[in-house]
């Protein structure tokens, strides 16, 4: 299997190139050069399989040679051995709703499914070639802690996240700064998250830095994240479809960066009876907008009750770009041209109607988020994260529609405080957080201060 770019300017790479490049070199996204095609026997087969059994036959498929079989099973068995549940992903009911929950993993959110496994992917092809990488982000909150847990203790990876002083919920800025592991640098920036993420944007677009210190991200545009998620899709339809074809299930999908809603979209090009895709947004409408009305067209980033889906620009949303513009990357170049000319892409008819096709879509205010965490809670007894809940609200037509479940409710217990009037009870891994010893560094909010920091750190570690 090999990878390209979005707008075709990358030689094509192997798998193991593709996930160590991330971003590709051209600006684009990387894209597989064709989709295996699932029929209906290997689907009835695959719905007998548990969640690693599974990942491995989806996963096979992407990876070429660069991993054996045995390769491959040992990884998928290291990064699902951290999850709580035994069906990593599984299926719980709310009343009459179904909810995937994925939040069974080390930092209680989504995105541990892929970020375990994007760790230990790393540290196998690190050690193949002999190579360091040092990876640096920025954070308002989820990513972060399932980076660091994604990459903590491992070797030849050093870890920089800088998060806003004070500014980060007191769990999540514990779920950080409480790993000890020596090759984890929590950096407490003094100033905002836009802040923070602008230094990281600087670093990254100094060449002689990033090459020096080779610099990685581990940002939801990588491959192996988007490769990671399309497993909960065949693992759910499995479960509710007992292996028959022709039952089609639906999703509901919280929705930010595009990334888990694409890995659904994905699984349906595969061959995976997906009836609807149910894109869900909060008040940062781009996506909604654009299903509606096939404008994809920026406006600013509102704060809201589910922060991890406070985003304008959807980092995915290119890899969809490619597949409704017939995979043609010169198209998908000229429109990425206009967004940065105009701040907008305007779709032709035919285009929107496609789309239409692909999903339905709705926004949610926060108003909405609290009454659907409160009605669910009141008529069911089941607690929804504030993301959850926007996923929820927007499939209400839709009441077969399985809702995916990105964090644990105990993650966000101020919005659990105002729309039930109590606190969730805390699962395992955020219990204890605010008694535990904490290691993190304070930093002036300036690009030199931060590099100097990072290359301070890099001398004494290596
Ligand atoms: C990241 C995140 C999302 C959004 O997922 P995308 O792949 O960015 O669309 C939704 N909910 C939670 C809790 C998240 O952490």
């Amino acid at each position: 299997m090999k990878y390209l770019s979005t707008r075709g300017g990358v030689e094509p790479v192997g798998f193991a190139e593709a996930v160590m490049m991330g971003l590709a070199t051209d600006g684009g996204l990387l894209v597989p050069e064709s989709l295996p095609r699932i029929g209906p026997e290997s689907l009835q087969e695959w719905s007998k399989l548990g969640f690693a059994e599974l990942a491995c036959e989806v996963m096979q498929r992407f990876v070429g040679d660069d991993l054996s079989a045995s390769e491959l099973q040992d990884l998928v068995q290291r990064s699902y051995a951290s999850f709580q549940h035994p069906e990593i992903t599984p299926l719980a009911q709310a009343g009459e709703r179904r909810i995937l929950e994925l939040f069974h993993g080390p930092t209680a959110a989504f995105k541990d499914v892929a970020l375990q496994f994007l760790g230990n992917l790393f540290e196998h092809f690190l050690a193949r070639s002999g190579e360091q990488l040092n990876i640096i982000g920025a954070t308002s909150g989820d990513t972060g802690s399932a980076a660091i847990a994604g990459v903590r203790g491992k070797e030849r990876i050093q870890i920089f996240i800088l998060h806003p002083k004070g500014r980060v919920s007191p769990i999540q800025e514990r779920q950080m700064t409480t790993v000890l592991d020596a090759n984890v640098h929590n950096l407490a920036v003094r100033g905002t998250f836009d802040d923070a993420q602008r230094i990281v944007k600087a670093l990254f677009s100094d060449p002689d830095f990033k090459t020096r210190y080779r610099l990685g991200a581990v940002n939801s545009i990588n491959w192996a994240r988007i490769l990671a998620q399309t497993v909960y899709y065949f693992y759910a339809w499995g479960r509710l479809s007992g292996g028959n074809p022709d039952h089609r299930v639906s999703f509901a999908v919280p929705t930010g960066n595009f990334g888990d809603v694409f890995a659904g979209y994905l699984a349906k090009r595969m061959g995976l009876p997906i009836e609807r895709l149910i894109l869900a947004t909060n008040r940062n409408d781009i996506l909604t907008r654009f299903v509606h009305h096939g404008l994809y067209s920026l406006t600013e980033v509102h704060h809201t009750l589910s922060p991890a889906m406070d985003i304008q620009v959807a980092s995915n949303f290119e890899r969809y770009l490619y597949y409704l513009l017939d995979e043609d990357a010169g198209a998908v170049s000229a429109r990425v041209t206009a967004m940065q000319h105009d701040g907008r892409i305007e779709f032709s008819q035919t285009e929107h109607r496609r789309a239409a096709a692909d999903f339905v879509a709705g926004a949610v205010s926060d108003a909405d988020t609290l009454d659907q965490m409160r009605a669910t809670y009141r008529e069911t007894g089941y607690l929804l994260c504030p993301h959850t809940a926007v996923g929820v609200r927007a499939a209400a037509a839709w009441p077969e529609a399985v809702c995916l479940a990105t964090a644990h409710p105990a993650k966000f217990n101020e919005a659990v405080q105002e729309a039930v009037g109590l606190d969730a009870p805390a699962p395992a891994c955020l219990q204890g957080l605010l008694h535990l010893p904490t290691c993190c560094e304070e930093v002036a909010a300036e690009d030199d201060a931060v590099r100097q920091h990072i290359i301070n750190t890099l001398a004494k570690v290596h």
